[in-house]
């Protein structure tokens, strides 16, 4: 079994014919993870035993004629999703013995079809960074060069698929997260629309952000994954509606790209390579147009304004009481305060206290309030330019998507990005996604050199609110020309 070339179509139909069996997969994976997970540090938690036995439950399923898309696929979950009765510490030492009480949604609904669930992965500390450097347990390695970050902050979840240490994974993706990590690995990472995917059982960054997602090999298979973990939940207050679904690329195949953007903080060989795969969808009857989306220049700076407020308010649960660790101490005000400060690693704390400050009094208005009014401008940009007749003034009729590289540069070197703002400025491709709720794409597309090594590089597609079909027309035909 040559797990390398493993996709998920390509198991379920092995394993519909009984040419091996879930048990002979997830043991080719156990040995993978057991030879390589030391040197990557994809995974934080292995589950050799519950994974054996979930697979044999796979084959009785197989055996009866009752597999399902993912029945015996073995996929590892981010460690920010929880599954009952297991470890879920989001990267951070507050909640390195919490475990969880409930299975998330998306949880439920893979168990359901019988998915083999291989460990928990590593990740940025609550999901907050691009590189995963800011996990509490130690940084997970680019399996293309072991110098250099993953990304983040599901660098755990894409590493792992990427060395094919899982056949898919679950990320989350509030800014990026599965995109960006997806770009430097080499692998497929997808974002759907806001409210697609439940968040139920999600640990929460910045809620009206976040969105899980996979993370597989090939568009097909984020597809596949996409179909099982998607749909309506009344657990979670923004479920999308399953009729909010749109599909299908007009017969234009029209793809705007909104060049202004593209002038300055972009390495050359990573616009060339962008440049390059455009050319190759042209060459398969694409129309490439240039549009103008004038608020993009400002999602950074609403971004870093609104999902630390968010995230302020949503770790403000973890105080020693409720949640994990809990540092004794003389009084309840200084066991909050010691079991934060000694639970929170320093990232974190850089978010709550700047979280806290555009949220207060005197300066909600300044920064909160208006972040919140241009996002819903950067939102009206993007709509504008999906609908058709709204185009004109941004360059042209409607698109069916819109193309960005996933990130500006490739992977960098541990500690190369050691200042926060330094690492901010590498979201600038894919944050306007989450501030908008489109969903979006991150395909492979070629690689730039860096000291002798061929470093992946992500191409990004984004669409139309509930339109996830086109992302994987078009995925589909990036995919094919390479
Ligand atoms: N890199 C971004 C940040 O640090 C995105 C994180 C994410 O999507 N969870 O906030």
């Amino acid at each position: 079994m040559d797990l390398s070339k493993l996709t998920i179509s390509k198991a379920r139909k092995a394993l519909d014919a009984k040419e091996y069996s879930a048990l002979e997969l997830t043991n080719a994976y156990l040995t993978a993870i057991a030879e390589k997970n030391p040197e990557i540090h994809a995974y934080l938690e292995v589950w050799e035993d519950s994974a054996r036995e979930e697979a044999k439950v796979a084959d009785a399923m197989i055996a009866r004629g009752e597999s399902q898309p993912l029945t015996g696929i073995p996929i590892a979950v981010k460690d920010n999703i929880l599954i009952e009765g297991r470890t879920a510490s989001a990267g951070s030492k507050i909640l390195e013995n919490y475990k969880a009480t409930y299975d998330a949604t998306v949880v439920t609904k893979l168990k359901n079809q019988g998915a083999v669930f291989l460990g928990r992965t590593n990740m940025d500390e609550f999901a907050m960074g691009g590189s995963t450097e800011n996990s509490a347990f130690g940084p997970t390695r680019n399996p293309h060069d072991t110098s250099r970050v993953p990304g983040g902050s599901s660098g755990g979840s894409v590493a792992a698929v990427a060395a094919n240490l899982a056949l898919a994974a679950l990320g989350s993706d509030t800014g990026g997260s599965i995109r960006q990590p997806a770009g430097f690995c080499g692998v497929v990472g997808f974002k759907p629309t806001y409210g697609k995917v439940s968040r139920f059982g999600l640990m929460a960054m910045g809620s009206s952000l976040d969105q899980i997602g996979p993370v597989t090999k090939t568009v097909e298979d984020a597809r596949i994954m996409l179909e099982a973990i998607a749909g309506y939940d009344a657990k979670d207050s923004t479920s999308l509606a399953d009729s909010a679904t749109r599909s299908g690329t007009s017969l234009e195949k029209v793809i705007g790209v909104p060049r202004e953007y593209l002038r300055e903080g972009i390495d050359a060989d990573v616009l060339q390579s962008f440049e390059a795969t455009l050319a190759r969808l042209r060459a398969q009857g694409y129309e490439i147009r240039d549009i103008k989306l004038p608020s993009l220049t400002y999602s950074l700076a609403v971004y870093y304004i609104i999902m630390p407020a968010e995230s302020s308010t949503n770790l403000a649960r973890f105080d020693g009481v409720r949640y994990g660790l809990s540092v004794p101490a003389a009084t309840i005000q200084e066991v909050y305060t010691k079991t934060r400060g000694e639970g929170f690693g320093p990232e974190v704390r850089r978010r709550i206290l700047v979280g806290t400050f555009v949220l207060s009094s005197g300066y909600v208005d300044a920064y909160y309030r208006k972040a919140r009014a241009v996002r819903e401008i950067i939102r009206a940009d993007f709509a504008r330019a999906f609908s058709a007749g709204g185009g004109s003034s941004l360059g042209g009729e409607s698109v069916d998507a819109i193309a960005l590289p996933t990130s500006p540069v490739p992977p960098w070197k541990f500690a190369e990005k050691a200042v926060p703002l330094a690492m901010y400025a590498a979201d600038i491709f894919t944050v306007p996604v989450n501030l908008a709720g489109v969903p979006a794409i991150s395909v492979p597309s070629g690689a730039v050199v860096r000291e002798g090594k061929d470093l992946p590089v992500g191409f990004q597609i984004i669409g139309a609110h509930g339109n996830e079909e086109t992302l994987f027309t078009i995925g589909k035909d990036v995919e094919r020309g390479f």
